[in-house]
Order: C-alpha cells, then structure tokens, then sequence
C-alpha cells in the first residue's frame, strides 16, 4: 500500500536518506521484507520517480504529480494517460 504524504521537516528518505524538507511530499510504502512482515519505507520524490512510483495526471491546463495507482476518483471522466513515457520524465512540478 502506498500513501503520498507532507514532509513535516523530520522525515528521511530510506532510499538515499536524503531529509525530505517541510511540505514537500514524500511516498510510504509497505515493502514486502519476507513471509513474516513487511517493512515501512519513505520515499523522497526524486527516488519515486526514479523508482516509477509516481506519474503525471492531465488536470484541466497542468500537469499534476501524482502517485500512483491513484485510488481516488473512481470515477473520473476522462482516461488517465498512464504511459511508461510520462512514468519516466524527471521533472517536479514545484
Ligand atoms: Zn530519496
């Protein structure tokens, strides 16, 4: 399960333990360890891009960071573009 949360200023990264400034947004992540649990993980921005947690969504002129699979908006109207081109662009919209 992943959730997409707000950095409150003591939040590391454990990808490269970067420290993930006030009110930037960062992914926890339930990673499979083994058969006996699993073990929390916080993802800065820059590892989730650069691991395909998250993409871009086409929202009215912009483009929205988002991660993914988004689980909210069942019902949206239109597609989501979820190609492996945009999965891979590197680019933060601040
Ligand atoms: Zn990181």
């Amino acid at each position: 399960m992943r959730r997409g949360c707000i950095s409150l200023g003591e939040i590391r990264c454990d990808a490269c333990k970067r420290l993930v400034p006030t009110a930037e947004r960062y992914l926890i992540t339930d990673e499979e360890v083994d058969e006996n649990g699993k073990k929390t993980v916080r993802y800065c921005m820059k590892c989730c891009q650069e691991k395909g947690f998250v993409g871009y969504r086409q929202e009215k002129d912009e483009k929205v960071l988002t991660f993914f699979p988004p689980d909210e908006k069942p019902d949206m109207a239109k597609p989501v573009e979820k190609t492996e081109e945009t999965e891979k662009k590197e680019q933060i919209i601040p």
